[in-house]
């Protein structure tokens, strides 16, 4: 009978880069901004555009606070960080608190 005794594996947190970067589209660029999501409604039916809010908010909750750094001059498909839809285009880049603090 074999037993694997070695200790149990604990995934270690995901380490993010130094510089705390995300990469933003235009839409949830503006809602970050303004803290304004009211063109969601624009997008999407009204409870799509309840749950997607609800979704964005859950999410910037764990990125914690972002301040808008510039925007990107790659141009091309990225996903965005807060609604985690694939994007065409300039993403807007976005910098954690953390990578502030040092
Ligand atoms: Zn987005």
């Amino acid at each position: 009978m074999m037993f694997d005794d070695s200790t149990p594996t604990t995934t270690p947190p995901k380490q993010t880069s130094s510089t705390n970067q995300f990469r933003l589209c235009d839409s949830c660029n503006a809602g970050v901004a303004n803290d304004d999501w009211t063109h969601l409604d624009y997008y999407h039916e009204p409870q799509e555009a309840e749950v997607e809010h609800s979704k964005i908010l859950a999410t910037l909750e764990t990125l914690g606070w972002l301040s808008h750094s510039h925007t990107s001059e790659d141009s091309g498909y990225f996903d965005c960080a807060v609604c985690d839809e694939t994007q065409c285009g300039n993403p807007n880049i976005w910098v954690g608190e953390a990578a502030l603090c040092g």
